[in-house]
């Protein structure tokens, strides 16, 4: 979809993110919304599912709005709020703010936040059974033990609370019968641990269709949580 005022947009050349409009294009924005394109073609989520948001160099938080599809929008599109969460531009931001809110006061070291509605990540958190822990190395050393937070009602404080909770002490979370949470520096470092959570959770799903996954050796899975 061409940005709206873009010259480009008659013959074809724009490219829908803003980046070839006349004037300047914040490149936060940009990154935002490639990102949620990202998400969304990778069947992370679905339509106006999921949410990202960034901290800009001047501590403000450029964070997705509310009722958007995330495949559609555009740099334009992106709400700015201060880090207690009034709206800098008077519109109304993603119903679950308080989830990117809460992760980005308490980890000054985090710039993006990344909230995925991962499905077999989610499919996998509705299994008392069944880990994504303890089996695959790469996932212990990127990202250590993953947990799962208990279900809380989605957009609630209850569930910000316990989402920041539990990334005070690590860079990743799935949400019982809800998604992922997953924090970096940059936003491509978010997304590629949101992906690194799904793509475990597929290789787990298929191996468990088969039979029970063997776990790593426990002397090596804490050799390898130790480089996390
Ligand atoms: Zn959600």
């Amino acid at each position: 979809m061409p940005c709206e005022g873009c010259p480009k947009r008659l013959d074809g050349r724009c490219n829908g993110l803003g980046g070839c409009k006349e004037r300047e294009v914040d490149p936060l924005r940009v990154h935002l919304v490639q990102a949620c394109r990202l998400l969304y073609e990778r069947g992370l989520i679905a339509g106006f599912d999921g949410n990202a948001s960034a901290r800009t160099k001047h501590g403000t938080v450029l964070v997705t709005p509310a009722g958007v599809h995330k495949g559609l929008m555009n740099p334009d599109d992106v709400v700015e709020l201060d880090l207690q969460g009034r709206s800098l531009d008077g519109r109304a931001p993603t119903t679950e703010v308080s989830m990117h809110l809460g992760v980005l006061q308490r980890r000054p070291d985090v710039t993006a936040v990344v909230h995925s509605h991962a499905p077999t990540a989610v499919a996998m958190s509705l299994l008392r059974n069944v880990s994504l822990n303890g089996v695959l190395p790469e996932l212990a050393i990127a990202l250590g033990e993953v947990k799962t937070v208990p279900y809380a009602r989605p957009g609630t404080e209850t569930l910000a609370e316990k989402v920041a909770q539990a990334l005070a002490q690590s860079n990743a979370v799935v949400i019982e019968r809800h998604g992922t949470v997953a924090v970096g520096a940059t936003i491509s470092e978010a997304l590629a641990r949101t992906e690194m959570i799904e793509h475990a959770a597929r290789v787990l799903w298929t191996a468990h269709a088969l039979q029970r996954p063997q776990r790593l050796d426990e002397a090596e899975l804490r050799a390898l949580m130790r480089r996390t």
